[in-house]
């Protein structure tokens, strides 16, 4: 582990930003749009300055994002739009912004109109570029902009499905496995996902705030719990965060003893991947072991730019893993989900989880029913790489953590063997005696062979229930 002096050095907290209603929503935004010019408040962050290193400045666009840039933003230099505060600052979040550069169908318009479309809609400049100006049901488009379904409560929906509220001993901070807990950091998202499970804390509610004594609590509170050996620092998306800011939480953490892991949960590579400078990366590997959960939703995601920038943060050490929700009509299908593993490993990227949609208020039409997810399992597992393969889970309502879930491939027991079935359907048995001599109650009801069968090594075998 890298760990010297300088990595945990005192720096001045971070400056307060609160959400509160409508205009707490502003101050935050106010609190991007001001970043790039603020007088920086961390005495030792020892941030490098990449702009004296040559040739770690370049982020090549590819020729969609130039020829959109040129399009929608023809003042913009290329520079300009290579700068992440750039594009955070000119993110899309209002209706004639948006019909500026998309045909936005009925249905979109009135939900973006709609009173109580209480969750905002903010795109950066780069994932707008992403998405189809004609068609409402593309993929990208659908994740981003809301659709009035988004307004219809269905039954086992909730605010907060996951119970996350129970389980937060400190504003902020989420602690429900034995040894780890998720740090909430910021309430801002450079991009505004529709699936949101955190929506009512992120954006722009009134119920939840993060600012300087939040995080100092937070801290104070794995400071105290010696079981707490991974911190996951989610949000929001903490590489909204200034570097400045990283540099100071990070350090903070690093120098809790017993914090052995940190992981950020990010989007950032893939809705702005200009924030994942050399600075950044310079940055981050001060405090490995540090690892990297990126949300993926689509093979459409798969650019030159998110490439350029998983390609950074991999060479910087930083193991990468993707956390993708299952989604109707966007994702949920075997070979869209293909593309999308296939492209993630030669981006270095490791599909770590594949998540059922949480039951969150207005999310009817993104949900799929649990065998689609099963299905897809079924068609990656063996018939792709195995590091491919994500791990399906559901969180589970309520607050039970995540339950992996697997398609049926032990298919019974019979006497001393397992009966097992592949990815191609065909059963086998692996010799598995049983410990005490007999089938125990657990086994009872298992599907048996018939007596007149029997069945050795790699032998198709026929299974009738017994
Ligand atoms: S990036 Fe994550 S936290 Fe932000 S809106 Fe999307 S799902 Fe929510």
């Amino acid at each position: 582990m890298e760990k010297t002096t300088s990595d945990v050095a005192d720096f001045e907290p971070p400056s307060t930003c609160r959400i509160r209603g409508a205009s707490g929503l502003k101050k935050c935004e106010d609190d991007f749009s001001q970043e790039k010019n603020e007088t920086p408040r961390f005495k030792k962050a020892k941030i490098v300055n990449i702009r004296k290193v040559p040739g770690l400045t370049d982020f090549r666009s590819s020729s969609r994002a130039s020829a959109f840039r040129k399009r929608f933003f023809p003042d913009v230099t290329q520079t300009q739009w290579n700068d992440w505060h750039w594009q955070l600052r000119n993110r899309i979040t209002h209706l004639r912004d948006l019909q500026r550069i998309i045909t936005l169908s009925e249905d979109e318009i009135q939900a973006i109109s709609h009173p109580e479309n209480l969750f905002p809609v903010a795109i950066t400049p780069y994932y707008a570029s992403l998405l189809a100006r004609n068609n409402p049901t593309q993929p990208l488009r659908r994740t981003v902009i809301p659709v009035t379904a988004e307004q219809l409560r269905t039954q086992g929906e909730a605010e907060d499905p996951l119970d996350e509220e129970t389980d937060s001993p400190v504003p902020g901070l989420v602690h429900r496995y034995p040894d780890r807990v998720l740090f909430l950091t910021t309430g801002i998202c450079s991009t505004y996902c529709r699936y949101c499970t955190r929506s009512r804390a992120v954006g722009h509610k009134s119920s939840t705030s993060f600012n300087t004594s939040q995080i100092e609590g937070a801290i104070r509170y794995i400071e105290k719990n010696p079981s707490v050996r991974d911190v996951l620092i989610s949000g929001g998306d903490p590489l909204t965060l200034s570097d400045e800011k990283l540099a100071w939480l990070l350090s903070r953490l690093r120098r809790i003893p017993h914090v052995e892991l940190l992981r950020i949960g990010t989007k950032a590579p893939v809705v702005l991947p200009q924030r994942i400078s050399p600075a950044l990366t310079q940055l981050l590997k001060r405090y490995h072991p540090l690892w990297m959960s990126i949300h993926f939703t689509h093979p459409d995601e798969l650019t030159p730019e998110t490439a350029q920038a998983c390609k950074r943060l991999a060479d910087a050490g930083i193991p990468l893993g993707s956390q993708t929700v299952l989604l109707k009509g966007i994702n949920d299908d075997v070979d869209v989900m293909k593309r999308l593993v296939h492209g993630l490993l030669q981006i270095r990227v490791k599909p770590y989880y594949l998540y059922q949609c949480d039951p969150i208020l207005g999310s009817a039409h993104f949900r799929t029913p649990v065998e689609k997810g099963l299905e897809i399992i079924k068609g990656l597992r063996g018939h792709t790489t195995g590091y491919a393969v994500p791990t399906y889970v559901i969180d589970a309502p309520g607050g039970g953590g995540k339950i992996p879930l697997l398609p049926e491939y032990v298919v019974g027991r019979e006497g001393e063997d397992l009966l097992l079935r592949n990815y191609k359907g065909l059963q086998y048995r692996y010799p598995d005696p049983v410990q005490s001599g007999g089938l125990s109650d657990r086994c009872e009801g298992l599907l048996r062979l018939p007596e007149d069968r029997p069945c050795f090594g790699r032998e198709e075998i026929k299974i009738t229930a017994g």
